[in-house]
This record gives structure tokens, C-alpha cells and sequence, in this order.
């Protein structure tokens, strides 16, 4: 059986003496594996496939359960991406999220589009701020994956939150001061501002520090919720 689809790279391992196993993410089938034979010799025609970020049309044919790519189109490899190292371990973030976040098989077609349109800002945009783009689009996938952080709101009360914030990992939301419990951890309300301005788009030039707190919350915030932290964020932040 032969299945055509749009995708886009999230890793590549070494198999065998020249092929590599690669996980996809696909608009048609969510994430799934496929071997790509002999890519690891010079001038195989697949090369490009295998690195991380490319966004391509591939053949596949299933046999037993097994993927193998048998025809790739690569439609953009977004090159930008590798000559600056910020840029590129914010796409890295990015396609980490899908790797630890996705499960196999399950159709994720927003998803796909959303980590389309990321790296494609990210390589192309104008005056793009690598930091703030992630954060709306951890944002965003946390949103379409199932684990929503309310920006905007007290997730007890529903009102707007003022003047000071509170973490509950065991809620895994924001809340005000009224309706702190036991065990919820006070943060600081910049690094909450700055978080709620680039998701609603208020904040569009970017403070270094600010993002780098954001995203250490958004770690601590994964790392709470579902016992998940992605490597690259850290390496992102010591940039
Ligand atoms: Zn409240």
C-alpha cells in the first residue's frame, strides 16, 4: 500500500550503514516513522529529507506495519533557519513540542499548519522576534494538544488577573490572589505581562530577558502539566 502526504522533518536517526529512520510530521496521518533508505551515502537523491525542519511531499509505501519513503518532493528546506543559531533553536523548540507532545497516528492538522507557518516566519519574516514568535506558538500548540494555559484569565474565578500571579501546577493554570491556594506559587507578574502581551499581540518588539523568563515558565509549566521539558529551551535561553 503507497500513501502520499505533506510533511515535515522532526528528527533523523542512524539505521543500518546508510539509512535512517525519520519521524514525520504529516497533515494527513499526524506523526509517524519511516525509514529512508541509503540517505546516508554521498549524493543520495533523499539527503535532504532527513533534516530536521524540511517541508516536502513524500511517497510512502506500508508494508507490515513499516513506513519506507519511496519518492520525496521537497518543497522548502528553510535554509535561514541553519546560518543563525537563535533561529534555529527556536524552529528546534518548536519541533521538539510535536516530537514529545504528539502522539503516533493521531491526525493533527492544525497543528501541521501552525509549525508550517512558524518556520516559515521564522526563516522569511521581516523583522521577525525569534523569542516572541515561539512563545505564541507554544502558545498556540499547547492550546491544540490539549493543555491550554489562559493567558487572559484566573483559572478559578475567570477574572482578569491584576497586580500579582500565582502558578497552580496542580490546576495547571494562572490564578489571582483571591483564589490562591495552598501549594500555588507566586511568580513575577512581568514575566506574566510579557506573556499575555505577545499572545494578544500587544507586545511586538522584543526584550531578551522578559522572553527568557517566559519561556523558563513555559518549561516549568510542560514540566508540571505533563512531566515533559524540551532540552532545547534551555540552550535557546543561554544564547
Ligand atoms: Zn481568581
Amino acid at each position: 500500500m503507497t500513501l502520499k502526504v505533506h510533511c515535515v522533518t522532526l528528527r533523523s536517526v542512524d539505521y543500518r550503514d546508510s539509512d535512517r529512520i525519520l519521524t514525520l510530521l504529516t497533515a494527513e496521518k499526524g506523526k509517524l516513522s519511516a525509514a529512508a533508505k541509503g540517505v546516508r551515502k554521498a549524493n543520495a537523491k533523499m539527503k535532504n529529507l532527513t533534516e530536521p525542519f524540511t517541508f516536502s511531499e513524500v511517497v510512502l509505501a506500508e508494508k507490515n506495519g513499516r513506513n519506507t519513503v519511496t519518492e520525496a518532493e521537497i518543497f522548502d528546506g528553510f535554509y535561514p533557519l541553519r546560518t543563525d543559531v537563535v533561529r534555529y533553536y527556536a524552529a528546534s523548540c518548536a519541533v521538539e513540542f510535536a516530537n514529545a507532545f504528539l502522539p503516533e497516528g493521531l491526525e493533527a492538522s492544525d497543528f501541521f499548519l501552525s509549525l508550517v507557518g512558524f518556520l516559515k516566519s521564522l526563516a522569511y519574516g521581516e523583522g521577525v522576534c525569534p523569542k516572541n514568535a515561539l512563545v505564541s506558538f507554544l502558545a498556540e500548540a499547547l492550546e491544540q494538544s490539549g493543555y491550554r494555559l489562559d493567558p487572559e484569565r484566573c483559572g478559578r474565578c475567570g477574572e482578569p488577573i491584576r497586580g500579582e500571579v500565582f502558578f497552580s501546577a496542580q490546576g495547571g493554570c494562572n490564578v489571582c490572589r483571591s483564589c490562591k491556594a495552598e501549594g500555588d506559587k507566586k511568580y513575577s507578574f512581568e514575566t506574566y505581562s510579557y506573556l499575555r502581551g505577545v499572545c494578544s499581540g500587544e507586545i511586538t518588539s522584543e526584550d531578551g530577558e522578559k522572553a527568557n523568563n517566559v519561556l523558563r515558565f513555559f518549561n516549568y509549566y510542560l514540566q508540571s502539566v505533563a512531566g515533559v521539558s524540551l532540552r532545547s529551551i534551555p540552550i535557546l535561553i543561554d544564547l
